[in-house]
């Protein structure tokens, strides 16, 4: 033991806040409804972080949540991932381009 704990910039709860203030729709109404309910999107968040596979369920969420959590990462949105667009391939076909080296 070092006894050097360094005292954190931010807590988790604050950064927990944050991001759920950020990526929970507290909107009323027919839109805020159907988003919360996922119907529209397929019962899950749209995108991902790359860097922590964290959710959020638009753009803007997740630009709150990387300034957040990378800060010193910058926020590029061509590097979220977008689950919607991203489809689990069939897993009867073969990947291609997944094999790597078979050097040995
Ligand atoms: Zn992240």
């Amino acid at each position: 033991m070092t006894g050097k704990a360094k005292p954190k910039k931010h807590t988790a709860k604050e950064i927990a806040a944050k991001v759920d203030a950020a990526t929970t729709n507290r909107g009323g109404g027919k839109a805020g409804l159907a988003d919360r309910s996922g119907v529209e999107k397929g019962g899950h968040a749209k995108y991902e972080c790359p860097h922590c596979k964290v959710t959020a369920p638009d753009v803007k969420s997740m630009q709150i949540h990387h300034d957040a959590r990378h800060p010193k990462i910058p926020f590029e949105e061509d590097k979220i991932v977008n689950l919607h667009a991203v489809r689990a391939p069939e897993p009867s076909k073969p990947r291609p381009g997944v094999r790597g080296s078979l050097k040995k």
